[in-house]
């Protein structure tokens, strides 16, 4: 089967500058020390030791005085661009102009849009628009069932030769075991991966957030883990029944981690992600009924907290993912309760992450660029290394440099950040993707010469 390149961005490969003293690391690469790296036509001409690549007429240097980092771009799995339909939270341009000030390289977006993305044409116009507007490439997932109804598998076959990297009804769960499995064993034949939003309706209707002591506290209905891991468990056994490959999106809890590391020590195909807001706040940041707090799944107790860190640093969870959920004001200034599930996150996974883990020792850097990099090779894309001959998929960060996030606005058309107003540590200062400039900070003037 003939398939169509599942990234679709920008053309403009014309990028010529020298990052002259970076501290290059990339631990695919295997390299960790300070480097000249010259970027030509948008790929990684040069590479080598510090001060001894001279600067041409034209091209612009960046100055990194051994401080600065360059690491691989990173790759978001799971953001939602909510395109077509709902434009007035995001579309293509302002959801991956945020990808690009978070560093990120290529994002893929989910189908949950208005029409769902659940059919051929529909994926042809997206792709189409992708390619003019988007500013890092976008891969696509289209639906699992049409509609996101549960009662009717797309055309995945076809789907596929259009583009689609796999499928996923994300925002809602397959609920019947039955259709999952259909699904499983026309995936075997296209390919593709199926990407789970892991959630027993059953178990979680009515829930606003986690259900435990702060939920009763605060009177509000609560969704208990089992309506994830039980799911996690049910899907895992169903890929391995049926030898299929499935990821498992946003795991929240202890269980689902150690569902996952069972079904990977059985040898069954599946991969999990976890968000930089599960690896950073709990339920007692719902405390206060922010609605940037709210999200699917929900914020959940310090001891699943530290149970997702470890599974992301043992290797259970494969990736990060920001599950960048745009949500306009008006939708999200209203009580708890009625709030949609989201939270933004492109612009602040990494700091999130860095400031959060890096520097407290709880996690290496060199880790963090690797799950930060590692969705690629899950969805079969390339993975963005830092080599000569490699495509520039680059990201320079300042590692020093602190910030409060939100403070300048965003890049993105929404608002509704669980980081807001938090001072972060590490700010990405460029990104280069698939060879063309997609960012540059306002900060960046004080080191470009
Ligand atoms: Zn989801
Ligand atoms: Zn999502």
């Amino acid at each position: 089967m003939r398939l169509a390149d599942p990234l679709v961005g920008p053309s403009d490969e014309s990028a010529a500058l020298l990052l002259r003293d970076v501290h290059v690391l990339d631990p695919r690469a295997r390299i960790d020390a300070r480097h000249d790296l010259r970027v030509r036509a948008g790929t990684i001409a040069e590479l080598a030791e510090p001060g001894t690549i001279e600067a041409e007429p034209d091209e612009e240097l960046i100055e990194g005085d051994g401080r600065l980092r360059l690491l691989p771009a990173f790759f978001d799995p799971h953001v939602h661009l909510r395109t077509p339909g709902q434009e007035h939270k995001e579309d293509l341009q302002t959801g991956t102009r945020a990808a690009a000030a978070g560093g990120f390289g290529a994002v893929i977006a989910m189908p949950n849009t208005d029409p769902v993305l659940d059919s051929a044409p529909l994926l042809r116009s997206l792709r189409d628009a992708a390619a003019r507007q988007a500013r890092v490439p976008v891969g696509f997932l289209a639906a699992i069932t049409r509609s996101l109804g549960g009662e009717q598998l797309t055309e995945m076959a076809e789907l596929r030769q259009e583009g689609a990297l796999g499928f996923t009804d994300d925002g809602k769960p397959v609920q019947s075991a039955g259709m999952l499995r259909k699904a499983l064993q026309y995936q075997r034949l296209c390919g593709g991966v199926l990407a789970l939003h892991e959630e027993d309706p059953t178990l979680s209707r009515g829930g606003s957030m986690h259900e435990g002591t702060v939920s009763a506290a605060l009177g509000i209905a609560g969704i208990p883990t089992v309506a994830e891991s039980t799911m996690v468990a049910r899907d895992a056994e169903l890929a391995g029944y049926e030898d299929a490959r499935v990821h498992f999106q946003h795991l929240s809890c202890a269980a689902s981690v150690q569902a996952v590391a069972a079904a990977k020590a059985r040898g069954w195909r599946v991969s999990a992600e976890v968000t930089p807001h599960h690896l950073m706040l709990t339920e007692a940041d719902v405390r206060a009924m922010d609605t940037r707090m709210k999200m699917h799944p929900p914020l959940t107790t310090e001891a699943d907290r530290q149970a997702l860190i470890e599974g992301l640093r043992a290797g259970s969870i494969d990736c990060v993912a920001s599950d960048h959920a745009p949500h306009a004001r008006d939708e999200k200034e209203v009580p708890f309760e009625q709030a949609p599930m989201g939270t933004t996150g492109l612009e602040t996974a990494f700091a999130a992450l860095y400031g959060g883990l890096v520097l407290p020792g709880v996690l290496e850097l060199g880790l963090l660029v690797e799950r930060m990099t590692a969705g690629a090779a899950l969805f079969d894309l390339p993975t963005p290394l830092v080599a000569v001959g490699e495509p520039a998929n680059l990201t320079l960060v300042d590692l020093d440099a602190e910030w409060v996030a939100g403070e300048h606005g965003w890049e993105s058309r929404s608002e509704n950040c669980c980081f807001a107003g938090r001072r972060l540590r590490g700010r990405v200062l460029l990104t280069l993707a698939a060879g063309a400039l997609a960012h540059r900070d306002r900060a960046l003037a004080a080191v470009a010469v």
